[in-house]
């Protein structure tokens, strides 16, 4: 951390700057130029450091060097980071497609929307049994009989399963159904939720949460990782911006940026992200021009029937186009489709 001193500051006031890193253990290299005083701090550099620095009236601002985030950094791990769910490896270089339904409801419709995903190529099923809902009145999922029934549907096709675990309390009971833990965007910075699957030896997905900049979802991870759990996944899946014409706005350019800044894979959810079932290939696409690690989408029998998103679900037919033009692009960026 660089600390830039104010004009005409006096040397009591340097020293008193210099005192307070002494007394956190760190030390200052001092660089006087003609117009400014620049402290280069030393060591351990804490959190909290740049708030206590700033609140002296004789500095002027403080200047991050290193990434707040650590364990999630290319700074401390230059090499990408590879995820196993189940037999397929997300962040190796391949194009992998997780579909399903926003909710799971009757087990024969689960059962043909695993079938699709299967036999159109996708790689892991999805399916929501804890759902958080915007309105207390809405459809809030089937709970732990909708983890069974995604669980039967996984099986039945042998594709690994993803689902959303809302509650700290929940994270064993899902983790037991399972193949990967979702942390969704309205609890991307809870932070006991993130402790808690931290503790966990499943693969976490950890979505954007939608207000959430990209170097806050990446300290989101860092609570995971910092917990002992190194399998995390990032998803993109639409932030909050002032159009109303998408139901949130996909950040593309958060998909490279993140990768630069950490060897996480990264994935793209273009379902929640535009909230249009029209607009979901055309950002599919996109994400993974952009080198994302894989889609999250959102498929339905009947997405007029859907007990949530329907509005944004593909139906089978619109599902197996997308991942055939998916397919298509992967190649041409060197992302082939990771094997089944
Ligand atoms: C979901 O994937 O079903 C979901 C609710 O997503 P998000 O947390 O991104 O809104
Ligand atoms: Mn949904």
């Amino acid at each position: 951390m660089m600390v830039v001193m104010k004009k005409g500051h006096s040397q009591r006031d340097l020293q008193a700057v210099l005192d307070h890193l002494q007394e956190a253990g760190l030390s200052g290299h001092m660089i006087v130029g003609v117009e400014r005083t620049v402290i280069g701090v030393i060591g351990d550099v804490y959190p909290e450091l740049s708030d206590e620095l700033r609140s002296y009236p004789s500095v002027d601002d403080t200047v991050p060097i290193s990434r707040p985030y650590k364990l999630a950094s290319r700074e401390l791990k230059p090499d990408d980071t590879a995820v196993r769910v189940g037999s397929v490896e997300i962040g190796s270089g391949s194009t992998v497609i997780i579909a399903g339904q926003c909710s799971v409801d009757t087990p024969e419709q689960m059962m043909a929307t695993a079938h699709t995903v299967r036999s159109a190529g996708g790689h892991v099923l999805r399916g929501g049994a804890f759902k958080p809902r915007s309105s207390p009145h809405s459809f809030r999922g089937l709970l732990d009989e909708g983890l069974h029934i995604l669980a039967e549907a996984g099986a039945a096709v042998g594709l690994p399963t993803v689902s959303e675990v809302m509650d700290p309390r929940d994270v064993e009971t899902v983790a037991e159904h399972v193949d990967l833990l979702q942390v969704g965007a309205r609890n991307a910075q809870n932070y006991f939720l993130l402790d808690e699957v931290g503790k966990c030896n499943k693969p976490v997905l950890l979505k954007r949460g939608m207000a959430c900049s990209v170097e806050e979802w990446l300290l989101c991870a860092e609570y995971v990782l910092a917990r002992g759990n190194k399998q995390v996944i990032l998803c993109e899946r639409g932030i909050r911006t002032f159009e109303t014409g998408t139901r949130y706005t996909l950040d593309v350019s958060s998909i490279p940026l993140a990768k630069r800044l950490s060897h996480l894979p990264v994935i793209a959810d273009p379902s929640h992200g535009t909230g249009r079932w029209y607009l979901v290939e055309p950002m599919s696409l996109a994400a993974v021009a952009a080198g994302a690690d894989g889609l999250m989408i959102e498929i339905h029998p009947n997405p007029e029937r859907a007990l949530s998103d329907g509005a944004q679900s593909l139906t089978f037919a619109n599902f197996r186009r997308l991942v055939e033009h998916a397919r298509v692009v992967g190649e041409a960026v060197q992302r082939p489709f990771a094997r089944v």
